[in-house]
């Protein structure tokens, strides 16, 4: 195995912008979730999963939520390929792609729902298929009760 150090000045200032794991879609979408009454939990750890976590976590309606950035989770729309190193790079991106899917399958198995969105979708658009989804699990959650008790 060979690791190749970001080769540009560009690549490099690319990495750290898009490496922030608290990105501004994010901050925004967190910030009129919480405007509309919404409670839910930042970069919660994903339940046996090491060093992985959910962006927006609803835990007691089993709703995670992640928002992806564009370039290090290969938006069809926004990915760029970096020139230097390509192989490098090209593998590094399919490697955080199926981590994402194992994420998915992991927490699907758990019995969460996850819902993904693009760092480039509209912050109002994320945050109403959220809010129609959590509305949507607390229905279910009250139907069939995973415990015996209320809240
Ligand atoms: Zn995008």
């Amino acid at each position: 195995m060979r690791t190749v150090a970001p080769s540009s000045p560009d690549v490099s200032a690319r990495m750290s912008r898009q490496s922030s794991k608290d990105t501004g879609a994010e901050r925004a979408v967190r910030r009129l979730l919480h405007a509309s009454g919404y409670r839910y939990r930042v970069h919660y750890p994903v339940p046996g999963m090491n060093r992985r976590k959910i962006d927006i976590a609803f835990t007691r309606a089993r709703l995670a939520v992640l928002i992806d950035g564009c370039f290090w989770h290969g938006c069809p729309e926004h990915a760029t390929s970096p020139k230097a190193n390509a192989e490098w790079w090209q593998r590094k991106l399919d490697r955080n792609m199926e981590r994402d899917r194992e994420t998915n399958a992991h927490l699907r198995s758990q019995g969460w729902t996850v819902l993904r969105f693009w760092e480039h979708e509209s912050p109002t658009t994320v945050v109403r298929q959220v809010a129609t989804a959590v509305e949507r699990e607390q229905a279910g959650r009250v139907q069939q009760p995973r415990q015996g008790r209320r809240r």
